[in-house]
């Protein structure tokens, strides 16, 4: 079989070639056929017992060895100098039919030496669980790594219980993130941050080779593409969960699936994730951190803006500050049609703003409050306060000054509020299914994730009380 997989182009200082670990019995479980064949993949290869070895770790191509890529990061403010690839293993970059170049890596294949206390694995709930968000965020338009496929390692994973272990085939644009740069940053290694900087752009911004400082129109996209899709997380009410420097792209996709959830009654300061006492992520302050991680780029690439210092400096400050105005332009243009406004008006924002404040204090639930709106469904409930009347009857006026008729209003508010997410309580309904050997729900919720902005009144449903689901787990 000619596979369309390569060697990544990583020198030694950057990633160790390391194999993944053995499996008793590795077992396919999930398969993106579309993905795959867009890869240039057979899905038919793909399950045989070679493509479920590959998918494994348990084979490879000559001379395209298994890599750990190096990073650091900022985890919760606090600098690690190296973390890296301690359960992941990148297999080769390929190239889909459009030319577009990109990493195959499995998640959960075994300790690499960057592995530090932790086995290099993965349980099946946590696999599951990046898949499902991920291709529901893919279909959501979000940009995202993307789920290729997950085998079974017939071994149990240790966490707070004996659980199945997994291993995830991740897809990715690259696995760049700000803490590879910040790795070298750390060792004062300019050769290799250039190094990086030159891929970064020859993957994520190959216009920036015509710029007359190629890094810096590296940077500058790197802050719209994070302005852009924190935007995007905003308007859909998604919680990434841990934001930390190592879990934040250059290319500007979606990350590291973790404790990662969507907002079902709106809260603005919600918190998911077991692990953040402070809130440090919770949903109000990513756009905040999302800057501050920004930043953290920024220094590691100060000697490239320019030779003096001070200059670099400013030129840094500048850029970094155009992120807020970039965001605040990416939410009003996320969240206008979300109300199906299509023109803009000074008063958008602090309409929209009245509302989510309205939401929290009714209680309401974000994604099926803005597809009711969709539907013209009315939104008042006996429970509704006056305050909700009195908004209905402003967006009313407000939508009367429209240039468009009501229907296309109403279109465009269906394209841009989903009726189905992934609901914490579907995830956790689907995974535990999953692990007593039935993957049916996992199944069906997959493919109603496909189509996020069809109706579906079983799919969109809120959770019932008991079904809620409080906190989320990184599950490493
Ligand atoms: P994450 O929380 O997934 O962003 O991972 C943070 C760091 O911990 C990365 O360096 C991971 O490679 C590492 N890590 C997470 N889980 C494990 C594990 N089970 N074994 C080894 N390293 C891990
Ligand atoms: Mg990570």
């Amino acid at each position: 079989m000619n596979l369309p997989l390569h060697r990544a182009p990583f020198p030694a200082s950057m990633a160790v070639e390391v194999d993944p670990a053995r499996f008793a019995s590795p077992h396919l479980v999930a398969l993106n056929e579309a993905l795959a064949t867009e890869l240039g993949f057979s899905p038919d290869w793909l399950r045989s017992p070679e493509g479920v070895a590959l998918l494994s770790g348990q084979t490879h191509i000559k001379g395209v060895p298994a890599m750990a890529q190096a990073y650091a990061g900022h985890q919760f403010g606090q600098f690690v100098p190296q973390l890296g690839d301690g359960r992941a293993h990148l297999l080769g970059i390929v190239t889909d039919h459009a030319g577009q170049v990109h990493d195959m890596q499995l998640k959960g294949s075994g300790p690499t030496p960057f592995s530090r206390r932790g086995d290099g694995l993965a349980a099946l709930g946590p696999v599951l669980r990046e898949y499902l968000v991920s291709e529901a965020m893919a279909a959501l338009g979000v940009p995202t790594t993307r789920a290729l496929a997950a085998v079974t390692t017939g071994e149990t994973v240790w966490r707070d219980r004996p659980q199945p272990g997994a291993v995830l085939t991740r897809i990715a644009s690259s696995h760049l993130r700000v803490g590879t740069f910040q790795y070298f940053a750390a060792r004062e290694d300019r050769e290799s941050l250039e190094f990086l900087c030159a891929l970064a752009i020859e993957r994520h911004v190959p216009s920036a080779h015509d710029c007359e400082n190629p890094i810096r129109a590296l940077y500058e996209s790197v802050v719209a593409r994070q302005a852009r899709l924190i935007a995007h997380w905003m308007s859909l009410g998604f919680v990434h969960g841990v934001m930390n420097t190592d879990n934040m792209t250059l290319s500007g996709e979606t990350i590291d699936y973790g404790p990662c959830a969507f907002l079902d009654i709106y809260r603005h300061d919600k918190v998911f994730s077991s692990i953040d006492h402070n809130g440090r992520y919770a949903y109000v302050n990513q756009p905040r951190l999302a800057g501050w991680n920004l930043a953290r780029l920024a220094e590691t690439l100060l000697p490239f803006f320019d030779p003096d210092e001070n200059r670099a400096l400013t030129w840094a400050q500048e850029a970094l500050g155009r992120f807020q105005d970039l965001y605040q332009e990416a939410w009003l243009a996320r969240m206008r049609p979300k109300l199906g406004l299509t023109a803009s008006e000074t008063q958008d924002k602090a309409l929209i703003e009245t509302l989510l404040q309205i939401m929290e204090k009714d209680r309401m639930d974000w994604t099926l409050s803005f597809r009711r709106l969709a539907r013209n469904d009315s939104l008042v409930e006996p429970t509704s306060s006056e305050a909700l009347l009195d908004w209905m009857m402003e967006w009313q006026a407000r939508r009367d000054r429209e240039p468009v008729p009501a229907e296309r209003q109403y279109a465009l508010m269906r394209q841009s509020n989903p009726a189905v997410i992934a609901r914490n309580h579907r995830v956790a309904e689907a995974i535990t299914s999953a692990e007593n050997g039935d993957f049916t729900v996992f199944e069906n919720l997959l493919q109603r994730l496909r189509h996020p902005f069809a109706d579906d009144s079983t799919y969109e449903m809120p959770p019932l009380p008991e079904q809620i689901v409080h906190a989320t787990f990184c599950g490493t």
